[in-house]
């Protein structure tokens, strides 16, 4: 893995930081061309650092997706806002993403006091070009510069990849000589298992809309490879809170969970490269939002 510097490649961490729902995971995925973190447009989609692993001609850039930095109390929300602010320590360049469509508010300045006191180059990305005139995102670059020595203002469209590889391209000068820190193959440093609940959790996520406040844990509780058939075979188990989340999970007639089965399962049959047969449980644990020892379980460590 750690091979020794080599004068030549250039190597560093990347945090994509932001508010919630600005497109940082979506940006992610269209960074690496392939899909590890899931999206949706809930704030508070991405609860854990997700790592995506970006190979370029003599370098690697690690890219951390973060959960966005908002103000919050207890639980789950404590932990992804602790997570997100300690991934901007010790990291090579900051990324932080913006909406064209929102003016900088009073919680943006928050975070872009804590970036005041970094030492490391803060490139501003300004995401969702799409859905703005070319008046207003000029208008916007304007009131941005303002506010911080920004090393680069680039703006984008994760949905569509507009601008995301003029964004690609600036970074690599802005990185150290390094080490290759992960074999030219890997995407993530993330099990394919937690990449598989997530991708369960996303399309509950984007098919109950708000009937579930914290929407839900995913647990894959077996995870077979069946070589000769080129076959997975997939068990997870849907944590819910109450037995009237439970119900909406599983929909009239089991309608909903089979349509969040089949669609998480195209999703994993191409991060996975194989054919997928994918079975879906839902259980009811009363308040896991709030344990300690079920976030620990789950992965939110
Ligand atoms: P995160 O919370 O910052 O990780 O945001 P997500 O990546 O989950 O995206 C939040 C929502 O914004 C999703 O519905 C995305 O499809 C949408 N989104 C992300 N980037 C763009 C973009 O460039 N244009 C448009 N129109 N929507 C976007
Ligand atoms: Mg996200």
């Amino acid at each position: 893995m750690n091979q020794p510097a080599d004068q030549d490649f250039t190597s560093g961490f990347v945090a994509i930081i932001g508010q919630p729902n600005v497109g940082k995971s979506t940006l992610l995925n269209c960074m690496l061309g392939q899909k590890i973190a899931i999206t949706s447009p809930k704030p508070q989609t991405t609860r854990n650092r997700i790592l995506g692993i970006h190979n370029i001609k003599n370098g690697q850039i690690l890219f951390l997706d973060t959960p966005g930095i908002h103000n919050a109390r207890g639980g789950l929300n404590r932990y992804m806002v602790d997570l997100a602010t300690s991934s901007i320590r010790d990291v090579d360049v900051v990324m932080l993403l913006v909406e064209a469509t929102r003016e900088p508010g009073e919680s943006l300045l928050e975070i872009i006091e804590l970036l005041r006191k970094l030492s490391c180059p803060v490139v501003l990305v300004i995401n969702k070009l799409d859905l703005v005139a070319a008046e207003t995102l000029l208008v916007r670059i304007d009131q941005y510069r303002t506010l911080l020595d920004f090393r680069e203002i680039v703006p984008v469209s994760a949905l569509s990849g507009d601008g995301v590889a003029r964004l690609l391209e600036l970074l690599p000068p802005l990185l150290p000589v390094g080490p290759q820190y992960y074999p030219e193959e890997m995407i993530t440093d993330l099990p394919e298992r937690f990449i598989v609940a997530e991708m369960v959790r996303e399309q509950i996520m984007k098919k109950t809309r708000n009937e579930i406040p914290y929407g839900a844990a995913v647990q894959v509780e077996s995870f077979e490879e069946i070589p000769h058939r080129k076959l997975v075979v997939i068990k997870a188990v849907i944590h819910v809170e109450r037995d009237s989340h439970k119900r909406i999970v599983v929909g009239r007639q089991g309608e909903l969970i089979k349509t969040i089965g089949a669609t998480a399962r195209r999703d994993i049959e191409r991060f996975l490269g194989c054919r997928v047969f994918l079975e879906l449980f839902v259980r009811v644990d009363k308040n896991w939002t709030q344990s300690a020892r079920m976030l620990k379980e789950f992965g939110y460590e």
